[in-house]
């Protein structure tokens, strides 16, 4: 017998199934979708990770050359100068509060793991500055154990194809989880994340060019006429959407 989903008339298979389309649709966009920080080694990948924080992908590979030229393991980072550090990291923003994480993580790291990165949720999360979202990147993408980060863009894609309601990440991670195998979590995470920046941009969600739009309840049938204080005018039907996003695109990175 089929369970009605919560969220409305679609059933959880249906769900499902449409949840697949849409990653079987993102795939033929990003055929080579992948973590766009560059880093060597799963030491490198937290610690680009963690500056990511407000902050872009390019900026954060400007930055992580010289930073793991002078800092290339847990034991050095742990040593580091403070003001040093923070020159080093002072254009990805919010520097002084990174620097601090960083160092505080980087002495967790050598304390409790040896100077290892840790492969377990549990262990990765209880790390100073580390949050589920830094969590399962380093587990998907450093050591293949599947993971599915939600940053601001999975988190406004996810609620505006109505894949889940929640506001909060964790929850968010669980629904998503829950319709995805779990060996496609980490790709799940890199396709949304790709998505989100090329085409469903935060205010500005490109529809009309939109790969996934057959399977997206809050696409913009941006050809469709509509009537306004009586003159037709070319439908600018995107209101919902902006206040979605003003609801679920925020402070989730
Ligand atoms: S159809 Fe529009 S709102 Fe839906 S995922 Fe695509 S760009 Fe975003």
């Amino acid at each position: 017998m089929k369970t009605r989903d919560t969220t409305g008339s679609e059933t959880r298979e249906d769900k499902k199934r449409r949840t697949r389309a849409i990653l079987t649709a993102l795939r033929k966009e990003f055929p080579e979708a992948a973590c766009a920080l560059h880093h060597e080694s799963p030491f490198e990948l937290l610690v680009a990770t963690i500056l990511s924080a407000q902050c872009t992908d390019e900026r954060v590979n400007l930055v992580t050359p010289a930073l793991f030229a002078t800092y290339p393991d847990a034991h050095a980072l742990a040593g580091a100068d403070p003001d040093h550090l923070m020159g080093l990291i002072r254009s990805t923003g919010f520097f002084r509060n990174k620097a601090r994480n960083l160092i505080a993580c980087a002495r967790a790291i050598v304390e409790r793991h040896g100077g290892d990165v840790p492969q377990s949720m549990e262990q990765l999360a209880s790390l100073p500055g580390v949050g589920r979202k830094t969590a399962n990147v380093v587990l998907g993408t450093a050591f293949g154990i599947p993971g599915l980060p939600v940053d601001t863009h999975v988190k406004r894609l996810s609620r505006l194809l109505r894949l889940t309601e929640a506001e909060d990440p964790d929850d968010i991670e669980r629904d998503l989880c829950a319709l995805i195998p779990k060996s496609q979590w980490t790709e799940a995470g890199h396709l949304l994340i790709l998505h989100g920046r090329k085409t469903c941009i935060a205010r500005r969600p490109r529809c009309a060019e939109c790969m996934i739009a057959p399977f997206c309840p809050s696409a913009v049938p941006v050809t469709a006429d509509r009537i306004a204080g009586g003159r037709r005018t070319r439908g600018n039907t995107a209101l919902p959407i902006i206040a979605l996003h003003d609801r679920g695109g925020k402070g989730s990175s």
